[in-house]
């Protein structure tokens, strides 16, 4: 598939090309790497910050066990969203990408 072509690629065409593929350790290792990138927006997002919550990256890890309103949402800035063509958000309250994509959403 070329840039331009992975570039319009579908949250579940992406998913299939890196996910589906990736070991354990594989999927550890990038949610470290989204994890660095979502601090700047869930990490100071209204819904989290002062909540107590210590995780991020919702879009992979699923919902937060803590935040409970829904205040704003930042992940539509967030380059994660491009990147993986995510077409949700409040991940941390409605459960993560995958689950989303599996509800029909
Ligand atoms: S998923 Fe959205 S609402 Fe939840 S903490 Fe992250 S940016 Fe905020
Ligand atoms: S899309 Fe949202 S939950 Fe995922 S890394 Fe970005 S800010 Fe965090």
């Amino acid at each position: 598939m070329g840039e331009e072509s992975f570039a319009n690629a579908t949250f579940e065409e992406k998913l299939e090309m890196f996910y589906g593929k990736m070991t354990d350790k594989q999927w550890e290792n990038s949610i470290e790497q989204v994890i660095y990138i979502c601090r700047d927006y869930c990490g100071k997002c209204p819904s989290h910050v002062e909540t107590g919550e210590q995780n991020l990256a919702f879009c992979m890890i699923g919902k937060s066990s803590v935040i409970t309103e829904k205040k704003t949402c930042l992940c539509s800035q967030c380059p994660i969203t491009k990147t993986m063509s995510l077409r949700w958000e409040y991940y941390c309250t409605n459960g993560n990408a995958i689950k989303l994509s599996q509800a029909g959403k």
